[in-house]
């Protein structure tokens, strides 16, 4: 479904439940500046403000909200245990792109952190620990080649674990990930939209860019007639509207479901994945795949919000989860069939606590 410039899904997230949607003016004139940017997604947002920051004045442009598109959508861990393994990416990319990619995604959260204690960014930001275990069925021996890839691409202090620490996951390897991150995603951009604003650049959502022309200077399009003249243009729309062929035939759509559930006993702060795309059991019952992660996030804002400061976060299917991240999905899958079944609704209502994403990952696997 498409509404104003939204892409994705009729169901409102647990972040647009618990912030605003930024709007601003359309564009109502053509104009020059230095860079547009389009897209005010993750990527758009972070763009224009680092290029503002650098003194350039930033144009960007959004045909639906700020965070209208996949951003409010994310379970926002923000972290360098990537989904596909450190050992496939030395695989097939080789050590020096897997050392790449972590210290990447290590700047990636590094750079969030800065941006939020620089500007004083209410976004929730928190680092803690991710723990990256297996389902049942899943191999030790690869796990602990996967650790091994890790420290090989520099993150030393990945360590293996006996446990997950105050739950009751069981798993017979576990590596632990320190300071991973998560924070609250349209916060964070609508942080982002103000400091651009006050570094001088400007902001048009319900702006439809239709066409980029590469020259000179490029022209960015948008579906009133105007256009922007600049000396560089950032095409950050998550799928790209400036070239319809390269990226799009190595696409294919894909699944992925979060479930956002009420938990009502206390336990750590931490982020679980499995690696439920290896282990072959679940790749039996389960068919399609799917990896799981699991975060937990206080109430936002709402009357309990005492109460959830001292993080209670328990519910049906998160003790589920402490069992067997692999029941807990079968189970949460179940709840999302019917649920979906019932457009969402009456589940939906009751979001606060754990979110819960299944990833249905081989279905969109990027075709080489
Ligand atoms: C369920 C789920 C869970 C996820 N969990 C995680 C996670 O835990 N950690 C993680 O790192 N990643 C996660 N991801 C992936 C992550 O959310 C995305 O990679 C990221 O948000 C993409 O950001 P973006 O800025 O590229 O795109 P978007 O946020 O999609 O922004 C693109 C913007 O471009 C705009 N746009 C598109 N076309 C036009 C046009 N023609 N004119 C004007 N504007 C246009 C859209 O309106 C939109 O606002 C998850 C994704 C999903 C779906």
């Amino acid at each position: 479904m498409q509404t104003g410039g939204e892409r994705v899904g009729e169901n409102r997230s647990f972040w647009e439940r618990t912030a605003q949607k930024i709007s601003t003016q359309p564009l109502s004139e053509s104009l020059t500046a230095d860079v547009c940017v389009v897209g005010a997604g993750i990527a758009g947002v972070t763009t224009a403000y680092l290029a503002a920051r650098e003194g350039r004045y930033v144009v960007l442009i959004d045909d639906g909200p700020i965070g209208g598109g996949m951003t409010a959508r994310t379970t926002a861990h923000l972290v360098n245990a990537i989904d596909d393994r450190y050992i496939d990416i030395e695989k097939f990319l080789g050590e020096e792109c897997a050392r790449f990619t972590a210290d990447s995604h290590t700047s990636a959260i590094d750079c969030a952190e800065r941006i939020v204690r620089e500007h004083k960014i209410d976004c929730n930001f928190e680092r803690l620990d991710g723990y990256l275990f297996l389902p049942p069925g899943g191999s030790v021996t690869e796990l602990m080649e996967e650790l091994e890839a890790i420290h090989r691409a520099g993150l030393h202090d990945v360590e293996r674990v006996d446990s997950i620490p105050n739950t009751q996951i069981n798993s017979d390897a576990v590596l632990r990930f320190p300071r991973q991150a998560q924070f609250h995603p349209l916060k964070y951009l609508n942080g982002l939209a103000r400091v651009i604003g006050d570094l001088g650049g400007q902001i048009f959502t319900g702006t439809r860019v239709v066409a980029v022309k590469d020259a000179d200077r490029v022209k960015v399009k948008t579906s009133d007639g105007h256009t922007i003249t600049a000396q560089a243009a950032v095409i950050a729309t998550n799928c790209p509207i400036n070239d319809r062929l390269v990226i799009h035939s190595k696409q294919a759509p894909y699944a992925t479901y979060v479930v956002c559930l009420r938990v009502m006993r206390e336990v750590d702060h931490a982020l679980f994945w499995d690696t439920a795309l290896t282990a072959e059991d679940e790749k039996q019952e389960i068919g399609p795949i799917p990896y799981h992660y699991v975060s937990c996030y206080r109430r936002f804002g709402q009357r309990h919000h005492a109460r959830d400061t001292r993080r209670h976060l328990d519910c049906r299917s998160y003790r589920r989860a402490r069992k067997s991240v692999g029941e807990a999905v079968r189970s949460i899958t179940k709840d999302v069939e019917a649920a979906s079944a019932r457009r969402l609704r009456g589940g939906e209502r009751k979001c606060c606590g754990a979110i819960s994403r299944l990833h249905h990952a081989r279905l969109g696997e990027i075709r080489r």
